[in-house]
């Protein structure tokens, strides 16, 4: 067992937080407040080669793995969620090709995204399909024009980057739509200027803000065999796409949890009250304390499933070891927002210092890429199988 990174990450996290501090801290309050896509943000990204950063040497990306793509977002998400958002968009759609496509959709789809001239975006929600994805109605027929081709109908919604992106990781039903055996559903690669493929509605967010969420329409879109991700029943893609995607949320909730915990703590060591300051005050440390062990708790076990991650180890029995570090992350990062809204009193329920925007969008990670209720869920079937046990 080895704590220390390695000389690789040490530079990469040392690089990608000087990058946060210089460019993403200031420009973070205004991608909130004017919900704009930050094309300078993605842009700088792009330039300092962090947007391959998960994907392969062989189409162009650097290799540093889940790992490396994590250390970079705990580093952005102490700013901005939103920028942390577009970095976790070069693994989520790509993570289906990386684990099922063929060599020729891997080296299509993902050079593009590694040199920032592409981007992609996943989806398999749908608005009656959130945690019960086998409720999707998006529908694949067969397509007589194409032999191994399909046709597409539906609508996926809450989409991340739908707005953006050039092309997107879609799941459907292959059999009927009413059916809920896992073979039924398929992964499939759409390309944005496909006939048929339309952006529509736009959501308005809560937080987050600056990267779209919304609805992706398909309307007889016609899907050429080659642009099937792995078998025809990819529900498990999915599954074990979201699976190696724990630790890439989780780091957006420690980053952002690290970022609201310093800038409390600097504000409690020069707000006076009481004739000292209010750090002097022992039950103010003592929550700086509780949440400060929470986030180290958090780093490793997002650490560990992020090199889980690496190996492959993202199957059936890792999950509970995957899911620990989502969920126990993501919910830190809703008590350290709202801890840093409390230590700075009506100031940080203002707008002119960030604990309100951190507070707003770390809700979202307990919700996305598997709700906190469905990691406990997936936990407890872990312990309950024997794949999280002690002994
Ligand atoms: C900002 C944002 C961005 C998103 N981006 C994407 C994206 O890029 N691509 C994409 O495909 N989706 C995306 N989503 C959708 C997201 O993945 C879903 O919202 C999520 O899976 C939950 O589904 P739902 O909202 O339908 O909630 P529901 O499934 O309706 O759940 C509602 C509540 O019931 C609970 N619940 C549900 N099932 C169970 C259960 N079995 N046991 C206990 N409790 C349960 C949930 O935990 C939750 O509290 C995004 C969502 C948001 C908010």
């Amino acid at each position: 067992m080895d704590f220390e990174l390695s000389p690789e990450l040490s530079e990469l996290q040392a690089s990608v937080r000087r990058l946060a501090q210089d460019k993403v801290k200031p420009r973070a309050r205004a991608i909130d407040a004017g919900s704009e896509y930050p094309d300078d943000i993605f842009a700088a990204f792009r330039d300092a080669g962090l947007l391959g950063l998960c994907l392969p040497e062989d189409v162009g990306g650097s290799g540093a793995g889940i790992f490396g793509l994590s250390l970079a977002i705990e580093e952005v998400a102490k700013y901005s969620n939103t920028a942390a958002l577009m970095l976790l968009l070069t693994r989520l759609p790509t993570g289906p090709v990386m684990i099922a496509g063929s060599e020729e959709q891997k080296q299509r789809y993902l050079p593009g995204v590694a040199d920032g001239s592409q981007r992609a975006a996943f989806g398999l929600s749908e608005a009656q399909a959130g945690s019960d994805v086998m409720g999707m109605r998006t529908r694949a027929t067969a397509d007589p024009g194409s032999p191994g081709g399909w046709v597409l109908n539906g609508t996926k919604c809450w989409m991340s980057g739908v707005r953006e992106a050039d092309w997107y990781t879609v799941f459907a039903k292959t059999s009927d739509p009413a059916s809920r055996t896992h073979d039924s559903v398929t992964a499939f690669i759409v390309e944005r200027a496909w006939p048929g493929v339309a952006v529509g509605r736009i959501d308005h967010k809560m937080g987050v803000r600056g990267v779209d969420t919304g609805e992706l329409v398909l309307s007889d879109v016609h899907v050429p065999a080659e642009n099937v991700i792995g078998e025809i029943g990819g529900f498990r893609l999915a599954m074990l796409g979201l699976n190696s995607m724990r630790p890439v949320v989780a780091a957006r909730g420690i980053g952002l949890a690290e970022g609201a915990l310093m800038y409390a703590t600097e504000y409690v060591q020069q707000r006076a009250a009481f004739n000292q300051t209010i750090a002097d005050f022992q039950g103010i440390q003592w929550e700086i304390a509780k949440c400060a062990v929470d986030i180290e708790a958090a780093r490793l076990l997002t650490y560990r499933a992020a090199w889980l991650a690496d190996r492959g180890k993202f199957t059936k029995e890792w999950v509970p070891y995957l899911s620990v570090a989502k969920y126990h992350a993501t919910e830190l990062a809703v008590r350290a927002s709202g801890l840093a809204v409390q230590l700075l009193g009506a100031a940080g329920y203002m707008e002119e210092h960030p604990t309100e925007q951190w507070y707003r969008d770390a809700k979202q990670l307990t919700i996305v890429e598997g709700t906190s209720q469905v990691q406990l869920g997936l936990i407890a079937r872990g312990v309950l199988d024997r794949d999280l046990w002690w002994d």
